[in-house]
């Protein structure tokens, strides 16, 4: 318990400490704006695989550090102060999120419904982007600050909509270099956004982009970024790693044989 309120103490601290020394950071590229895809209308919750780790079912926010701060209210829980961080750590994973933004349209860009799904560092944005301009690499579905997504197909404010994320984890050698990068790919109400993204490190506001060396296990955390977004239904399963090596020149494993021959 002291550690916990120590790390959320000097998370605080650090997180003040940057805002004040922050000074916004942009990649500079000039992005196409992703055109609008309606979604259609939300729909019930997903059903839940018999695989799946439940993080949150509507009753409880248990499963997460901080999770005492987040108010829920008919099933779902509200973004509230702080952050909350998944007790159980998780590799590689299929991550299934709904959220919604809040009905009552408050702010403009950045400040309209903004929340975040994290795979430790590295975040997923969640924002109101119906009919709200903002940088295309910090709408909803970017990974923040480094690709936007392939469409803004958002639900309108107050309506449910879905992640389905798979992150396939980083992995580093003992020296702390990357070995093999971060993929993401996500789906937004069940429309693919981001396609095997190769990330190119974590997902600062005012920093570009770099890989500092981490655990191959991370918390998922959800963002408090001021606006009452809320949540239901949240699961993850763990999955398998891609492959660390390519298939070596002098492999007893042919290419051909590993993906299967035409011939
Ligand atoms: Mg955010």
């Amino acid at each position: 318990m002291k550690k916990t309120i120590l790390s959320i103490v000097s998370a605080l601290v650090l997180t003040s400490v940057s805002a004040l020394n922050a000074a916004e950071w942009k990649s500079g590229i000039q992005w196409v704006e992703p055109p609008v895809v309606d979604p259609g209308p939300e729909t019930a919750p997903a059903n839940v695989p018999s695989d799946a780790i439940v993080l949150f079912d509507g009753k409880s926010m248990d499963a997460w550090e901080n999770g005492q701060n987040w108010p829920i209210k008919d099933g779902a829980v509200y973004s509230g102060r702080g952050m909350v961080v998944s007790k159980q750590k998780f590799g590689s994973v299929q991550l299934h999120v709904e959220f919604a933004t809040p009905a009552e349209v408050k702010g403009h860009s950045q400040g309209r419904g903004n929340s975040g799904v994290f795979w430790g560092p590295y975040e997923v944005q969640v924002l109101d982007s119906y009919q709200n301009q903002t940088y295309f690499d910090g709408q909803c579905g970017s990974i923040y600050k480094q690709n936007p997504p392939a469409v803004n197909c958002c639900r309108k404010p107050g309506e449910w909509q879905s992640y389905d994320i798979i992150f396939m984890r980083p992995e580093f050698n003992e020296k702390g270099e990357v070995v093999r990068p971060m993929y993401v790919t996500v789906f937004q109400n069940g429309i693919l956004v981001q396609n095997h993204l190769q990330v190119k490190g974590e997902t600062y506001y005012h920093l570009k982009p770099f890989y500092t060396a981490h655990d191959a296990k991370m918390p998922i955390r959800l963002q408090d970024h001021g606006n009452p977004v809320r949540f239901r239904n949240i699961w993850v399963r763990e999955i398998a790693d891609t492959p660390v090596q390519p298939v070596q020149e002098n492999s007893p494993v042919k290419p051909f044989e590993v993906f299967g021959s035409q011939e």
